[in-house]
């Protein structure tokens, strides 16, 4: 083929209408004799779904974004028969020098460093030999071939991996507390139950690459002892749920899931379970629960999910983007991902940049990047001229990131001494214009919703801060109300049983650690 066209099938560019941008290529190719020389490849999210749909054209890399179907008769005839680029359709970043700038050159891009998003936007998710075509399924080889369990944890435990989940917990110290642990039958786990507001980095990962994760969930089960493993994944994610069904069985097919992986006697098959859209079910012991058959409520630790996890058996869990680094750790060596990042955050994270900012969309940085990197460069800053206030990341969890803060490197402890935490990956953007005690009450809002109302703290905690909330909105508060929701917040902390309530007061905490005047006005100004 003279050439290869990729559009992006990830939900942001589905939901713009990119199913229907393939089909019209796929006329217009037919009705122009050009069947033999261009292939039209369906991938996942390339990022920029501010943009989109999406479509690049290789082997040049011309990028074509926010395409209407009325656009695709043109860029047929012009480009794919002619091999005129369509200048006015391209992205117009990459048109302002005289010469068409890569997009790896574009600000979007530039800083960002792929890692789990590396294939998304590359291949054809659904196709096992695109995967296998940029090296997928090695890092299996390798680690079957001629590694031991031990070394792989020790591989994982030198990079310095850590959960991408939220909490940032040691990835090989995790594996190790579960290979230690005997038992007849140990699980490997897959968290896919993104569910922040704002955040998809998971979701995009599994639409863009589902192999990756199947291949790292494989050498976690070589290297703790585990035969089976479970993806938890959201059923509100169709997109997800269907290239994950279509990867399993293709690696079903090719003998790299199932009895003689690689024959190398190897035993691991893995399950899929949707979720039925419960928050809480992101919990670890919660999403267990669910998988066993069970209401999805959370229950007390310890036991550990390594010594007592799924169906009360041995088992690591972790979340979607941990395990699409894996394969490259395995392949290029834990010097190459400890060398990005800072000295205790090691590797890249993926965040999904929304709110009031240019470019929406998914983005993967070293760790070490700034927050203004991030919203000026990256983001392409606030719209309509108006002043960023702050930035809340770790969603119902986390915090907000004010002005003040906007040049602190981004790793997991320095987001904590700030007050905000690096969550799964949400980051949205708030300008002049929002009130910030209107994003904690959304954020109560939520909690309140989705608290499984399994013990009191939360159960009642999260209802009474709410209706503070509501009350100080409303210009009906006294500064004695303030005063009951700080101890609130102190007492949901320290008193719920999972992480969902632990964490429910830290939006009000970090809007009322930079933003008391705003409480303060809404009480003393009665509006
Ligand atoms: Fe359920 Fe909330 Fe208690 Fe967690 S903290 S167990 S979500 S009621």
């Amino acid at each position: 083929c003279r050439y290869r066209v990729h559009v992006c099938g990830g939900t942001g560019c589905t939901s713009s209408g990119s199913l229907r941008i393939i089909e019209k290529l796929e006329q217009e190719i037919k009705a122009n004799g050009l069947e033999e020389d261009v292939e039209i490849v369906k991938t996942g999210c390339f990022g920029l779904c501010a943009l989109g749909p999406i479509m690049i054209v290789h082997p040049e890399g011309s990028f074509y974004s926010m395409v209407k179907e009325e656009d695709i008769p043109e860029i047929v005839s012009e480009h794919l028969k002619n091999g005129n680029v369509v200048k006015r359709l391209l992205y117009e970043e990459t048109t302002k020098t005289e010469h068409i700038l890569p997009l790896e050159e574009t600000n979007f891009y530039k800083k960002q460093h792929r890692v789990a998003l590396r294939n998304c936007g590359e291949i054809s998710p659904e196709h096992i030999e695109e995967y296998i075509g940029v090296g997928g399924y090695e890092a299996l080889g390798k680690v079957l071939t001629e590694m031991t369990p031990e070394q792989v944890i020790q591989l994982i435990t030198d990079s310095g991996l850590r959960g991408r989940g939220g909490a940032g917990f040691p990835t090989g110290l995790k594996w190790k507390f579960a290979a230690a642990n005997q038992a007849d039958q140990k699980y490997v786990c897959c968290n896919a139950d993104e569910g922040d507001p704002g955040a998809f980095m998971d979701r995009s990962v599994l639409e863009g690459d589902p192999h990756a994760v199947l291949e790292a969930m494989t050498i976690a089960g070589y290297a703790i002892g585990a035969t089976q493993g479970y993806i938890y994944v959201r059923a509100e994610y169709p997109i997800a749920v269907q290239r994950l069904e279509i990867a399993i069985s293709q690696s079903r097919e090719l003998g790299l899931l199932g009895d003689d992986i690689f024959g190398t006697g190897f035993k691991f098959d893995i399950g899929l379970r949707l979720g039925a859209g419960a928050f809480v079910c992101g919990e670890e012991t919660a999403l267990m629960t669910s998988i066993e058959g069970n209401r999805g409520e959370p229950r007390p630790r310890p036991p550990f999910p390594a010594l007592k996890g799924l169906f009360q058996k041995p088992t690591i869990l972790n979340n979607v983007e941990t395990y699409a680094n894996i394969p490259q750790i395995i392949l290029n060596g834990p010097e190459w991902f400890a060398s990005m990042g800072t000295e205790k955050s090691k590797g890249t994270k993926v965040f999904a940049l929304g709110g009031k900012i240019h470019n929406t969309g998914l983005v993967e940085i070293p760790m070490g990047t700034t927050l203004r990197e991030i919203v000026e460069e990256i983001g392409g800053g606030v719209p309509g001229g108006k002043k960023f206030k702050a930035a809340q990341t770790g969603g119902p969890s986390g915090g907000c990131i004010p002005a003040e803060h906007l040049d602190v490197p981004i790793d997991y402890d320095n987001l904590l001494a700030i007050g905000s935490m690096m969550g799964s990956g949400g980051l949205i953007v708030m300008d002049e214009d929002n009130c910030m005690v209107d994003i904690a009450k959304f954020f109560l809002e939520f909690t309140v919703d989705e608290s499984c109302g399994k013990c009191t703290p939360c159960r009642i905690g999260t209802r009474r801060m709410l209706e503070i909330l509501e009350k100080i909105t409303k210009g009906q508060a006294t500064m004695e109300d303030l005063d009951k929701l700080e101890e609130l917040c102190y007492h949901l902390k320290s008193n719920s049983l999972c992480a969902l309530g632990q964490t429910a007061p830290n939006p009000v905490i970090s809007t009322l650690r930079y933003f008391r005047d705003e409480y303060i006005a809404h009480i003393v100004d009665k509006k």
